[in-house]
């Protein structure tokens, strides 16, 4: 079920009024549904929702790409942690670099991260401008990109940097992958201009992450374009814009979730995503992972 947001508490509730009724997020005509439904604004009844039930915008994506290393600071902090573990720095990169996460790791506002049994002890917070593909996009130019975006979200693009990193070449898809780590939401933000809004993280009410997407150095529009120009995006597309400097594993020292954390990601016109941080219950065996000889 569908709202436009017409006022939203101090904790989070929402109000507005419904959208249409649409089909099912994996019907066929459920975008095109979407946007028209969009286009008419909410004229349904009046609704109320606690921050607990509202889910996410995108329950189980088509895809969930994501870009890395696309704010200068985070880049800057990422070379300076490779400096101090004396390894090779990165160079300035001159296109986007992409990386996919599971759309198994989708949860929404309210939902546990839960610290997995595989990788529980370097789990680290990044908030993302989350953009959601509404029309097939192939090979699209940049100057109409943004007409195929049904809308954008608060991300969260959460990391067992251990397992991202430690690995001999690194596992970013499989630390970035984890159930529950890519919460997404809380609102839909529908027809606006993505290019200048602020972006803030939060762990337990301290500020971690403060920047804008005005600095992002692929923006909106090129990420697209560069995307569309290898694969087609379908509708449902996730695309994770990438992450400022300030997060917990370049830190000296470096901060990671814990059971008992709140995270409050927020997006200047979109709203706050807020998670709390649980322990993995699963008590099962564990498979080894050196399977080399
Ligand atoms: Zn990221």
């Amino acid at each position: 079920v569908w709202g436009e947001v017409e006022d939203v508490g101090s904790e989070g509730a929402a109000s507005g009024s419904l959208l249409s009724a649409l089909p099912h997020e994996h019907a066929p005509g459920y975008y095109p549904a979407l946007l028209s439904a969009f286009d008419s604004g909410g004229r349904g009844a009046a609704f109320s929702a606690t921050p607990e039930s509202i889910v996410s915008p995108i329950q189980r994506p088509a895809q969930i790409l994501a870009i890395g290393l696309n704010y200068q600071d985070h880049f800057d902090e990422a070379n300076e942690g490779r400096r101090a573990a004396g390894q090779p720095e990165l160079s300035q990169p001159l296109e986007p670099t992409l990386f996919v996460k599971s759309p198994a790791s989708v949860i929404g506002q309210e939902d546990a991260i839960i610290l997995p049994h595989m990788a529980p002890s370097q789990v680290d917070f990044e908030v993302e401008l989350a953009v959601v593909i509404g029309r097939e996009a192939l090979n699209v130019p940049v100057e109409t990109a943004l007409r195929y975006v049904a809308y954008c979200t608060v991300g969260h693009d959460v990391s067992a940097r251990d397992m991202q990193l430690e690995g001999p070449n690194g596992q970013w898809v499989r630390g970035k992958s984890f159930d529950t780590f890519c919460p997404l939401g809380p609102f839909a933000a529908v027809g606006g201009d993505p290019s200048g809004c602020d972006v803030e993280l939060r762990l337990n009410g301290e500020v971690m992450q403060s920047s804008n997407t005005g600095s992002l150095i692929f923006d909106v529009p090129h990420l697209i374009s560069y995307l569309s120009h290898s694969s087609t995006l379908f509708p449902g597309t996730v695309i994770m814009t990438g992450t400022p400097g300030g997060v917990g594993h370049f830190m000296n020292p470096p901060v990671y979730l814990r059971q008992g954390d709140v995270t409050e990601a927020t997006i200047e016109g979109i709203g706050t995503l807020r998670n709390h941080v649980v322990l993995d219950k699963y008590d099962g065996v564990v498979p080894r992972t050196k399977f080399a000889r």
